[in-house]
Formats: structure tokens, C-alpha cells, sequence
């Protein structure tokens, strides 16, 4: 009785080749009008619905589009504003708007920060104990009937549910909760309201918030909020979605009194499955039933997952309470495939975007209800491509893959002790106490960015590019020389991004074309894509370094980026272990390590600036990750000789949780963020009882401001209170490529001459 239906959570706001970002930041310069730009995102819009409807989907989100972000979009649309940005108009306009996302001459920009564990960032709402949310225009219905009217659309609306939003939020102490959410909740049930005024079926509440863990008080905080929400609009049907992991409660949250419940069942898969078996799935519900990975870029196995559809059918009441959908938004991949011209077909055809997603969800669901016969042909040209990049020799490294099956389990180790290498390395390097170095990259000019253009396309030859790079290098060098920086870089002139320019160079990578996704604002990457088995084929950073070093007596740092980083800002292929491409990638990079220690390169760093990052958002996949993690750069790194001093830079501050696994990867020297956190950060690293080496992040890069020596002579006292001077550095907090070198110099000058002061102290 009854048809499954395809529907989909959410679509990519950037358009097919980032006519979106285009618009905004035209609109940002004002080189375009308000009304243009608002002109242009509405055709964007509407091109957006128009297509999804051609695709045969029988539910379309609307709300989902952005002009920025969608946390921003729900805390403006309750009023939730930070007081700075506060005017006497009931709505907040779109310079308001871009200004809480941006900040403004008056008024820092609200905090941004990562969406759950994905690589989009969202801004974080603020809210104090007496802000008093109110509806400011509900943009919902507008969005609805915009749908409505231009293709006879009855859309699904998307809005961010209130527990998520609170849980979000900062600013407010937690016992003022559950009063903000007494305030929320009738302004939830207005915008609801309206929206079936305007002929609306079913909306979807997103409440991602339930695949953390939910303690008792919580799931009772979410049986009232969705009584008191569905008492509100009876006869509005609510989809509450969840995404990226199994649901916490399982028992719990399939009771609540919603009419359907959306589950990830490829990112919490095992679980929620488990969870539908033991415990059934109440049959008066819709199960929207996340079958088809909205984060990752590969086809769906369309005959597995039908069988799994199937399986998942006999526990709803019936083919009318199953809907097939991504796993979460498709904001997380590319638009569309289409585009991409210059792939290997055998890659090509393996892969699914977001509008390629789309049609897998209608064949998918159109199997369901014609019977398989009628997807055959799609089923078979779908397990052909997938199978052909599965038997191609990018899968079938068999060398790589003989090491894989031989690393043992056992954590490889370096050959001498901490204090061992301590005390080598001190002859060695015959540093003075406290030495300054940098993370790694210096400015990126126009001109270096322009001269890797003309390269590129050809107008330069290798020999001039080279040339470029070697004077842009040796000129750097004299720089660090003169300011007395005591461990110098290259410079890394040559790369365009810390992750592509690996992938370019090692095998198993592919780069696409228009292969761009949302990470804040209108800013947009394009990771790679690690497709097959990954090897080493040449010396990738050798002549760089080395050139460096023949320009100078004082020690000049390799720069490499670590394998879990490399994983972190890929797509990375899923029909292997994460362990396994951590490994693969590692393998690659102990043979890049091994030849810049040939080549007399005896301080080696290895960024693993996404390490954190990657931290599964179950407890109890942390520490499989972590340990993951730490296998595959002691693989990469440990081999060395006692007297190489191995490097690794991390930008961030909070390492509470990731402390034993910092001291695990055994460097000799790891470089930090201090300055942005005013040196909170040295606490955790105090209270370990932290050993080794540590860099701290004096300079805080990602201002233009230059920092006194006053300043970063505090942030150094501060960590000698409490830490050895014999194992602290002097360093800025990250790379200086988006600085500009009239920042730069004097910030270093003044950094070295920090370093000098405290020194005279000890
Ligand atoms: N070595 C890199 C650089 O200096 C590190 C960048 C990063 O940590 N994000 O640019
Ligand atoms: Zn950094």
C-alpha cells in the first residue's frame, strides 16, 4: 500500500561553478546592487528547485539555500541576535545580517566554528541570560510559496530545531536553557503555523544534537519541546532529522511524538540498524531512512542498499512510511559530475555528487515501488562502474598493499628515548635556550601567485618557474638571517595548498575541476580525492629544502604534511579501512622522510594541523581513531636517526582531550597556538606533566596586527612559570602565507627580540 517517496535534506547553496560565491562577493565589494545580487540568488534558487523537481523528487527542501549559513539564517529568524548588532527594527537586515557573519567597521564578527565533525562551519548564535527571542520575518513562507509559485512545488521547509540551536549557542549560562527554550518554543510553533497556512504538508526539524550523548534530562527536554510543538500544529506533519552518527537513544527518540524520524544510516549505520532490529520502528511513523552518503563523493552500491531498503521496510507500517534521502544535506558534496571532463573515465563513472545522489535516491526508490525489475539496467551499469574502479590497477597496488599486510601491531618507535635524542640533539643543533623558529610558510604574494599562474598555463617554462621560486626562497632566507631566527624554512613558495601539493605528486589522487564545497561564508575548497591505493613515486620537497639549506649554516626545517591531515581534507575512498589510507599514506611519506634526511635535512616537520578534527563524535570511537592516528605518523616519522628532530605543528588551542595522543606521536618538538587563547592553552600541557618539546604560538597570524614584544615576552614568562625552559620554543602560531611581508618582517623582529629578552632573564 502506498509508495516509498525520495526526498532530500538539503542541496548545495554555491552553484555548479560558485555562481553563489561570485554573487556574494561581488555584492560584498559593491560592485553589483542589493538588487542584483538578491536577483542573482533568487535565479540561483529557483534553478536549484527546478532541477531537484526534474529529477523526480517527491520532497524538496526549501530553507535549506543560504545566503550564508543556516544556523545564522534560524538564530536571525528567533531574533537571536548578539546585542552589539542590535537596531530599533523589528528585522534584521541584510547588512546586519552579513555583518554578524563578517563583521562590521563598529562590531567583531560572531565566532564561527566546525558543524558537528564535517568540514562546513557554522556561526555560533549568541545569546545572553536576558535576550528575548522574537520572530523576525519568517522567511519560511516566503521560501515556501516561492516554490509554489514558480513550479507548483509543495516544498518540505528545513529549519534547525530548538535544542540543537540552544546547544549550539553561547554566551548564556546553562540554567537560563531551559527559559530560552520556553521563549522558542511558540515562535517555533508560529513559524510552523504559517507555513501550513501556506499549504505546507511536512516540515523537517533538524536536531543533529541527537547523535551526541543525551542524558536523561535532555530526552525529557525533547519529549516536551516536540509535545508542546505538535500540540501547537496538529495536523503539520514534523520529520525530525538526524544526521552524521547513530541517534544516542535510540528507544527513546523513535518515540517521540513526531510524525517521522529521519536516521543516518551510513554514518551511524551499524547502530541504527541494530537499533531498528532489537527494537522495532513504531509503525504509525515515517522512517526517512538515510541510505546514500551525503558527505562523501562515491556511488551508492545501488543493489545493497536496496536490499538494505527492503530489510528496513519490513519494520515501518507499510511503503507509505519509507522515504529514501541522503544521509544528511548534500551541502557537504560538489554539485554535480557533469562538469568534470578531464578524469579518468574509470574514476569518472564511479562518481556521485550531489545531483547524481539525487537520481540514486529516485532509482532507489523506484525500485522499491515498480519492483527491481525496473531499475535493472540502472542497477547493472551501476555495479559495472563500481566494480571496473575497484579491479583497476589504482586499486591494486599489490606492492602497497604486501606492506599494509606486513606493518605490525606494535607502535613503531624511534631507535633512541626522548631524553636520549634530547641530549643528542643539543649537540647537534647547539641551539641557544628558548629558539625561535616558523611554521613554515611565508607570504604568498601576488607575485608568487601570479607566477605559479603563468607556469601553469604553460606561459612560463619549468626553468623559469623554478628560477622564480629558488630567488623568492634565497631572498627569504637572508630575511630570516638578518631578523635572527635560529631555525629557518624555505618558505613554501611552491605550494599552492598544504594537501594538494602532496596529492599532486603521489599516486592514488585525483583533482577535479568544479569539485568545490561550502566551508564558511563564501569560501569554497576543493579537497582531493583519494581514489586508489596511495604511493610515493619521487622526491616531492627534496630540492626545495635542500637548495634552503645550501644557503645557510643554520639549521633549515623539512615541511611535510601528516597523514591523518592529508585523510582529513580529502574525499577519501570508503571500500578500505580508515587505518588502512592513514597507513598507505604514511608508507608514502617515511619515503619523503628518508630522503630529505639523505639529503643532510636533519629537522623534519610534519603538520598534522587536522588531527583533531577528525575526532569521531561517539565516545567510544575516539580512541580507535586516536590510536589510528598516532600508528600511521610514528610510521611516517620514527625510523629517523636520534639526532633528526622530528617537527609537528597543530593550530589550535584546546588539547584537553588529545593530550596523551600529542605525547604518543613522540616528536621532539611540537609548534602551538598560545596568543589567540591568551595562554590558557599552556594549563593542559602543565597539568600532563608534558615533556618534550614545545613551540609556542606567540604571534597570533591571522591578524594583521603586529604583535609587541611585551606582548609575546608575557606569553613566554607565562609559560616558564610552569614548563622547562630547556623544552620551549619561540614561535608564531601558524604558517605567514596569508600575511603580507610589511606584517610579517617587524612581527618577527619583534618576536626574536621577545625571545632574546626572556632569554637574558633566565
Ligand atoms: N607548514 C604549513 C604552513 O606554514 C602549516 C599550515 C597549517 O598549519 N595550516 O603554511
Ligand atoms: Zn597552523
Amino acid at each position: 500500500m502506498g509508495k516509498v517517496l525520495s526526498a532530500n535534506l538539503g542541496y548545495p547553496r554555491i552553484g555548479e561553478k560558485r555562481e553563489w560565491k561570485k554573487a556574494l562577493e561581488q555584492f560584498w565589494a559593491g560592485k553589483i546592487t542589493k538588487e542584483t545580487f538578491l536577483e542573482t540568488v533568487k535565479t540561483l534558487r529557483l534553478s536549484y528547485l527546478k532541477k531537484q523537481k526534474e529529477l523526480g523528487l517527491d520532497l524538496i527542501p526549501v530553507g535549506d539555500f543560504s545566503l550564508y549559513d543556516h544556523v545564522l539564517d534560524t538564530a536571525v529568524l528567533f531574533g537571536l541576535i548578539p546585542d552589539r548588532f542590535r537596531t530599533d527594527e523589528k528585522e534584521v537586515s541584510l547588512e546586519t545580517y552579513f555583518s554578524i557573519a563578517r563583521g562590521s567597521k563598529n562590531a567583531e564578527a560572531s565566532e564561527m566554528t566546525k558543524w558537528f565533525n564535517t568540514n562546513y562551519h557554522y556561526i555560533v548564535p549568541e545569546i545572553s541570560n536576558d535576550t528575548k527571542p522574537y520572530l523576525t520575518s519568517n522567511r519560511l513562507v516566503e521560501l515556501f510559496n516561492e516554490a509554489k509559485e514558480a513550479f507548483g512545488i509543495v516544498a518540505k521547509p528545513v529549519i534547525v530545531g530548538p535544542i540543537t540551536v540552544l546547544k549550539l549557542a553561547k554566551g548564556y549560562d546553562q540554567d537560563h536553557f531551559r527559559t530560552l527554550l520556553d521563549a522558542l518554543i511558540p515562535l517555533y510553533v508560529q513559524v510552523l503555523s504559517e507555513l501550513q497556512a501556506a499549504g505546507a504538508e511536512w516540515v523537517q526539524i533538524d536536531e543533529p544534537i541527537l547523535v551526541k550523548e543525551q542524558t536523561e534530562e535532555d530526552l525529557a527536554l525533547f519529549q516536551d519541546t516536540y509535545k508542546a510543538i505538535k500540540n501547537g500544529v496538529p495536523s503539520l506533519n514534523i520529520l525530525l532529522q538526524t544526521y552524521f552518527e547513530a541517534v544516542d537513544d535510540y528507544e527513546k527518540v523513535v518515540q517521540l511524538p513526531v510524525d517521522g524520524i529521519g536516521l543516518d544510516f551510513v554514518y551511524g549505520k551499524e547502530a541504527n540498524l541494530a537499533a531498528i532490529k532489537a527494537f522495532g520502528f513504531p509503525k504509525e511513523k515515517v522512517l526517512a531512512a538515510g541510505v546514500i552518503d551525503g558527505r562523501n563523493i562515491w556511488k551508492t552500491d545501488l543493489s545493497t542498499v536496496l536490499h538494505e531498503l527492503k530489510t528496513l521496510l519490513t519494520f515501518t507500517g507499510g511503503n507509505d512510511k519509507l522515504w529514501v534521502t541522503p544521509s544528511s544535506s548534500l551541502l557537504h558534496v560538489p554539485v554535480t559530475v557533469s562538469n568534470e571532463t578531464e578524469l579518468d573515465p574509470v574514476l569518472l563513472n564511479a562518481l556521485s555528487f550531489a545531483d547524481e545522489k539525487l537520481k540514486e535516491i529516485v532509482t532507489l526508490a523506484n525500485g522499491l515501488n515498480e519492483g527491481e525489475a525496473a531499475i535493472e539496467a540502472a542497477l547493472q551499469k551501476n555495479s559495472a562502474d563500481l566494480q571496473a574502479l575497484q579491479q583497476s590497477a589504482h586499486r591494486n597496488n599489490k606492492e602497497v598493499q604486501k606492506e599494509i599486510s606486513r606493518l605490525s601491531d606494535e607502535l613503531p618507535a624511534r631507535p633512541g628515548s626522548f631524553k636520549l635524542r634530547q641530549q643528542i640533539q643539543a649537540d647537534t643543533f647547539k641551539l641557544p635556550p628558548l629558539p625561535t623558529t616558523t611554521i613554515g610558510s611565508f607570504p604568498q604574494t601576488k607575485e608568487v601567485r601570479q607566477a605559479r599562474r603563468n607556469w601553469r598555463k604553460g606561459e612560463w617554462s619549468e626553468e623559469q618557474y623554478e628560477q622564480f621560486i629558488k630567488d623568492e626562497t634565497a631572498k627569504w632566507i637572508q630575511i630570516q638571517e638578518d631578523i635572527g631566527i635560529d631555525v629557518l624554512v624555505h618558505g613554501e613558495f611552491e605550494r599552492n595548498d598544504m594537501v594538494e601539493y602532496f596529492g599532486e605528486k603521489l599516486a592514488g589522487f585525483a583533482f577535479t575541476r568544479f569539485g568545490w564545497v561550502q566551508s564558511y561564508g563564501s569560501r569554497c575548497v576543493k579537497p582531493p580525492l583519494i581514489f586508489g591505493d596511495v604511493s610515493w613515486k619521487e622526491a616531492m620537497t627534496v630540492k626545495e629544502s635542500a637548495y634552503a639549506q645550501s644557503l645557510t649554516k643554520s639549521p633549515v626545517k623539512g615541511m611535510l604534511t601528516g597523514p591523518v591531515t592529508i585523510y582529513n581534507w580529502s574525499f577519501v575512498r570508503d571500500d578500505i579501512s580508515q587505518a588502512d589510507v592513514f597507513n598507505q599514506i604514511a608508507l608514502a611519506l617515511k619515503n619523503e622522510v628518508r630522503a630529505l634526511e639523505e639529503a643532510d635535512i636533519r629537522m623534519i616537520q610534519v603538520d598534522e594541523p587536522a588531527l583533531r578534527e577528525g575526532l569521531p563524535l561517539k565516545e567510544e570511537k575516539k580512541a580507535g581513531y586516536l590510536h589510528d592516528a598516532v600508528y600511521s605518523f610514528r610510521l611516517a616519522t620514527s625510523f629517523v636517526n636520534n639526532d633528526t628532530q622530528i617537527h609537528t605543528h597543530m593550530c589550535y588551542s584546546e588539547f584537553d582531550e588529545i593530550i596523551e595522543t600529542i605525547d604518543a606521536l613522540d616528536t621532539d618538538v611540537i609548534s602551538i597556538e598560545a596568543a589567540r587563547s591568551h595562554g590558557e592553552i599552556i594549563s593542559a600541557f602543565e597539568d600532563f606533566e608534558y615533556k618534550k618539546g614545545i613551540g609556542l604560538g606567540v604571534y597570533d597570524i591571522h591578524s594583521p596586527r603586529i604583535p609587541s614584544v611585551d606582548e609575546m615576552k608575557s606569553y613566554a614568562e607565562r609559560a616558564l612559570k610552569v614548563l622547562d625552559p630547556k623544552v620551549v620554543w619561540i614561535n608564531p602560531d601558524c604558517g605567514l602565507k596569508t600575511r603580507r611581508p610589511e606584517e610579517t618582517i617587524p612581527a618577527l623582529k619583534n618576536m626574536v627580540e621577545a625571545a632574546q629578552e626572556v632569554r637574558n632573564e633566565l
